[in-house]
């Protein structure tokens, strides 16, 4: 394969390694690793020809190509090869045109990429598959790795223990007890990962395997491993792809950890890098009010994201308060003429049900994506005819809680606006009849 990359410190500090290296630190500065790609390698296609090969790929039958990821895999990991890979045919996910939503907000072109219709229900596929893969590859090499481990606020450890329990691999999930869905708590279960329920939160849960990956106890599959972040750079290919290879004006991402905003980032460089798009679109980074460092950040102009203790919020994927890649996430909001937006508990469970009730689904995740659109649309930063793409980062089904409870309106705080409880009547005729009337009485 006449492709490559390795790995190298982000803030520039000499020395390239081995992706199949166990590491996830600079050694000589302790910061963040990227992957860089032989970029003069990959310019022996021009832009066209790289586009024309993804479409011949998209979605086919022959593996690994059907998957969204290992369809462009000489961007992503050209080392893996075919009995290497780890992959659930993920990515290919809809994008879905937000038609009536949109219109309500007065948008004409919007839509959603719908990354949680996927196997585990989430855009962790992305990742994983490739951290996964990496992994397998590594120990075919003779590395020693006792088990792959992450923290997770529900999502990550759903992924890592299917591609985990799919490639025979042991599985460690750190989660914070009491602070994730039943659906997210018991996927881990199911795929028979070893579940570690902490009294803590996600934040204490990553000091924890982080020092576990320092022992050399296990390998750490969070997205500080920048593996994660070559697989999830995929999403913002595979929009531009689904629209004919044109530039939307804005994405808007729910954020946390902050690394799906860094993998945004190097999805669009890299297709400016190699002639596929001549620009980049805006990025919105979307944080929940009680969950915010990267907001408080941005409002007061500072360079660096200082640590919050992050509170309780319906999206509880994004109750992140010490951002791993807030670095990373500074430099993509920079490049791409960045914006970050906040939303209440209020404005994100109103935005869901609005959403829902014109069909979609969404996550309380992408809720605060599509709440801090509705902001943004009514102060005019964006505009009627802007084409936006909102990130969906999971499926609604993971989240029933959240929905019920909204219906319901039993969530704290939060007045139910838009709730529409079921209606709750005897088995009668005459009394489901008047019912409808009730409700639909021209
Ligand atoms: C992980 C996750 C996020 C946040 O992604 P980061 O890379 O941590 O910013 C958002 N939504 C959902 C549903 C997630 O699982
Ligand atoms: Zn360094």
């Amino acid at each position: 394969m006449r492709y490559s990359a390795v790995f190298q410190c982000f803030s520039g500090c000499p020395g390239q390694w081995a992706v199949t290296e166990l590491m996830y630190t600079c050694p000589t500065c302790g910061g963040l690793l990227e992957v860089v790609h032989d970029m003069d390698a990959l310019k022996d296609k021009s832009g066209p020809a790289w586009t024309k090969l993804f479409d011949e790929r998209y979605r086919v039958n022959q593996w690994p190509y059907g998957s969204g990821v290992w369809g462009k895999r000489e961007w992503v990991m050209p080392c893996v090869s075919d009995d290497e890979i780890v992959s659930m045919y993920e990515g290919g996910t809809n994008l879905f045109w937000a038609d009536r939503y949109g219109k309500q907000l007065g948008l004409n072109d919007l839509w959603v990429k719908l990354c949680g219709n996927s196997h585990s229900g989430s855009f962790k596929d992305l990742g994983m598959t490739v951290l996964v893969s990496v992994v397998r590859k590594a120990i075919r090499e003779g590395k020693k790795i006792k088990a792959v481990a992450c923290a997770s606020t529900g999502d990550t450890s759903a992924a890592l223990a299917a591609f985990g329990a799919a490639a025979n691999l042991p599985v460690v999930v750190l989660l914070p007890r009491g602070k994730i869905s039943t659906a997210q708590l018991v996927q881990p279960i199911a795929h028979g990962a070893m579940v570690l329920g902490l009294d803590t939160d996600f934040d204490g849960c990553m000091e924890i395997v982080k020092r576990l990956a320092e022992e050399g106890l296990v390998y750490l599959a969070n997205s500080m491993n920048p593996l994660r972040l070559e697989g999830q750079k995929t999403v913002g290919i595979e929009v531009v792809q689904q629209f004919g290879w044109e530039v939307p004006d804005w994405v808007i991402l729910p954020s946390g950890n902050l690394g799906n905003a860094s993998a945004l980032y190097a999805g669009f460089k890299m297709m400016k890098e190699l002639g596929v798009i001549d620009r980049y679109p805006r990025l919105v980074v979307a944080q929940a009010e009680n969950a915010n460092p990267l907001y408080r950040a941005f409002v007061a102009g500072q360079k660096e994201v200082t640590p919050i203790v992050a509170k309780p919020t319906q999206a509880t994927a994004i109750q992140i308060g010490n951002p791993v890649s807030a670095p990373r996430a500074l430099r993509a909001l920079e490049a791409m003429n960045g914006l970050v937006e906040q939303a209440s508990e209020q404005e994100l469970a109103d935005a869901a049900a609005r959403a829902d009730a014109t069909g979609m689904y969404t996550c309380p995740h992408t809720a605060v994506g599509l709440a801090v659109l509705e902001k943004l649309r009514a102060k005019g930063t964006i505009q009627e005819g802007d084409k936006v793409v909102c990130i969906s980062t999971a499926n609604g089904l993971k989240f029933t809680e959240f929905k019920v409870r909204y219906h319901e309106g039993q969530i704290e705080g939060v007045n139910s606006n838009l709730k529409n409880p079921a209606v709750l009547l005897p088995a009668d005729f005459g009394q489901v009849v008047d019912a409808i009337y009730k409700r639909f009485p021209s």
